[in-house]
């Protein structure tokens, strides 16, 4: 901690990078740090590797992001002039996409806050904690053992609170220990508008993306009873149809659990030539295995995400084999939802 707090310190120009299609948590703590950066005097950048959704663009922070599918020179630029580059919200640089190449390249000193399990070791200076509700949380504590407070504005710390509201799907999940109610009342105590984030983060949708849900869920949403598993596959006809835009997906997988003794949910998405899978699950059973074993993901124990190069239908297929070796789990856990 003081090792990395020294290093922020001594630091001029620090990058901060959140993963590859940064969801609210990987953004929040993003545009949270680099305020605080901001007030303590530094130059801050934050270099995205790509573009992240409408709905989490409401700081003026956000349009100062440097997206890296679009600037790539740019972006190589900047990150390599840095005194210091902080990762969030990922734990293996794969997940920088593409900038993996240039970061892995480099040896300017690292810090990594992330909350994910199984980290890899590429940070100078890793703060991992998986028991913490997001990345937000674990900024918010590091801020304030660095004795930061004073530097942490209203807007960092509305920043700072959509991460632990996204991350925990508005307190549904991953949101039982007492500290995270500390640190959110740490951040309430900075003035954040609680309703304002909240109608920003959920309640922005397109009139399209609500008819996408609805159709997903009653004309795509397959339930294989006896697995207490559901899953949902869109194409990217079917995302054209409803003018897809990034995002609009969000939270579409975990309705399916709303199902009675239902313990998993699969999103299957085509897009950009490939098929983007988002896995939701309860209890202990464990999504990111399925998806580090078969679909080159991971992720959190009941929300975790992976890819396949298969077709829709064939992807669909490798995951209803892998099933047949969970299936006594699945059944464990759908008793403990009864
Ligand atoms: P989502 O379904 O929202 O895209 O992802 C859920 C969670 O799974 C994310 O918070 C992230 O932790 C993890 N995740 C998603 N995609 C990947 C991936 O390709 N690799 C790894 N390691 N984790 C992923
Ligand atoms: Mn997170």
């Amino acid at each position: 901690m003081e090792q990395a707090k020294d290093i922020i310190l001594r630091s001029e120009k620090i990058v901060v990078v959140p993963h590859t299609n940064p969801d609210g948590d990987a953004m929040g703590a993003s545009i949270g740090l680099y305020y605080v950066l901001q007030a303590l005097g530094k130059k801050a950048t934050i270099v995205s590797p790509t573009d992240f959704p409408e709905y989490l663009k409401w700081t003026d922070a956000s349009k100062e992001v440097i997206i890296a599918e679009w600037e790539n020179a740019k972006a190589k630029r900047i990150i390599r002039n840095a005194d210091l580059i902080v990762y969030l919200d990922f734990n293996d640089l794969k997940r920088a996409g593409i900038l993996d190449e240039i970061l892995s390249s480099l040896s300017t000193p690292s810090i990594m806050i992330d909350h994910h399990p199984y980290p890899k070791e590429f940070a100078t200076y890793p703060f991992t904690d998986i028991s913490a509700s997001s990345t937000c949380e674990l900024i918010v504590d590091f801020i304030y053992q660095c004795g930061w407070d004073n530097q942490l504005s209203s807007i960092a710390a509305s920043s700072l609170f959509m991460g632990i509201l996204t991350d925990t799907g508005g307190f549904a999940h991953n949101s039982s220990k007492p500290d995270l109610y500390r640190v959110v009342g740490m951040l309430m105590a900075k003035n954040v508008d609680k309703d304002y984030i909240y109608s920003k983060v959920f309640h922005q949708f397109s009139k399209d993306r609500l008819r996408l849900m609805g159709y997903a869920l009653s004309e795509k949403m397959v339930v294989l009873d006896s697995f207490h598993t559901s899953y949902i596959t869109l194409s990217e006809k079917e995302l054209a149809d409803f003018k897809f835009q990034s995002g609009d997906t969000e939270g579409i997988v975990n309705e399916p659990l709303q199902i009675t003794g239902m313990v998993c949910s699969v999103l299957f998405m085509e897009k950009d030539g490939f098929i983007k899978i988002s896995f939701r699950s309860k209890g202990n059973f464990p999504v990111n295995e399925i998806a580090e074993k078969f679909f080159s993901g991971g992720g959190h124990l009941n929300a975790a995400g992976g890819r396949s190069n298969l077709s829709l239908e064939e992807t669909v297929k490798r995951f209803e084999s892998a099933l047949v070796d969970y299936k006594e789990l699945l059944m464990e856990e759908t008793q403990k939802l009864k």
